[in-house]
């Protein structure tokens, strides 16, 4: 069971308790993405079992009505076991989600993986358009490239600072850096795109800043947050009339995702300790 402490960023170990979690942020105007914990399996067995995991939770998803979607990670579909064993399973996902008028989202993981991945991106958003979005980095050198290409394919961008620690040849290090890349790789989105744009950023700059091009391109965008983090910004964002989505993980591989999520703020590392003490 998932301690109470761990239950703020985590939405439950099974499927069921994934879709309660959508129910009520729905009721709060916040639309979902789930995800499946799990990454990096090198065994095809394991690919397997999420990939099937994923196409029951898109009819579970369909048959409750609510506004959620999902989001998969490469290594978690196959990309540690073969390009053609990842692409393959994202290709089938995104088929069934495309049959049922639901929504895949696909993670980026370390830059050894953006290849393969945009890759696989960009052949199936053709193939099932506005079936699919994929998640772009902007300390990765490379991005603006990369949206380039992206320009007319038919899926959603989610762009996000980046999690991962890459080498300074191909990433931005500092922070103030990052936050400029990001700042022109969304004034570029912006340009290019007047669909699909999502801002998966909690930094109260970056959404103003997405909020005023949007009115000034005339462009649809919305805002993505992680569970457990400036939930009350994502209700009121939404009372506001703004379009936002909480990604909520779920599943038995919870404890380091919430440990992630406890390094990565001090604030949050408070809040852990308050309730390791029951204060
Ligand atoms: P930061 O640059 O960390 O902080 C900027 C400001 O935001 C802070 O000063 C504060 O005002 C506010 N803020 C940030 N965090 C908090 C907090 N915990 N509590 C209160 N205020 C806060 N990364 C990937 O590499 N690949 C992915 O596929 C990916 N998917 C993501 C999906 C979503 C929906 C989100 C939200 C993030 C995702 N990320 C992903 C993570 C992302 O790359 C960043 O590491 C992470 O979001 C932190 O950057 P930030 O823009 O939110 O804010």
């Amino acid at each position: 069971m998932i301690p109470p402490i761990a239950r703020r960023f985590v939405a439950g170990e099974s499927a069921p308790e994934a879709i309660e979690h959508a129910r009520a942020r729905n009721e709060d105007g916040v639309a979902v993405i789930l995800n499946l914990l799990g990454e990096h399996y090198d065994d095809p067995a394991d690919a397997r079992a999420d990939t099937d995991a994923y196409l029951a939770l898109l009819t579970d998803i369909a048959d409750s009505g609510l506004d959620a979607s999902i989001s998969v990670k490469p290594s978690q579909i196959g990309l540690d076991v073969s390009d053609e064993c990842f692409e393959g399973h994202y290709r089938e996902i995104v088929a069934r989600a495309h049959e049922l008028d639901a929504f895949v989202w696909c993670d980026m993981e370390d830059a050894d993986t953006t290849d393969a991945t945009l890759d696989a991106f960009e052949s199936i958003a053709e193939e099932y358009p506005w079936s699919v979005g994929q998640c772009i980095q902007s300390n990765l050198k490379r991005t603006r490239e990369d949206l380039d290409r992206l320009s007319d394919v038919p899926g959603k961008i989610r762009l996000v600072k980046g999690a991962y620690d890459e080498p300074e040849a191909i990433a931005h290090k500092e922070q103030s850096r990052v936050d400029e890349a990001y700042r022109e790789d969304l004034r570029f989105l912006f340009e290019r795109r007047d669909r699909g744009i999502a801002v998966g950023s909690h930094d109260p700059a970056m959404i103003s800043l997405a909020d005023r091009l949007a009115r000034e391109h005339g462009a649809d965008y919305e805002v993505q947050m992680l569970m457990g983090v400036r939930e009350d910004a994502q209700r009121d964002l939404a009372a506001q009339g703004v379009d936002v989505a909480q990604y909520a993980p779920y599943g038995t591989k919870w404890l380091s995702y919430f440990y992630r999520r406890v390094r990565e703020r001090r604030q949050n590392l408070g809040f852990a300790v308050r309730a390791v003490l029951g204060r």
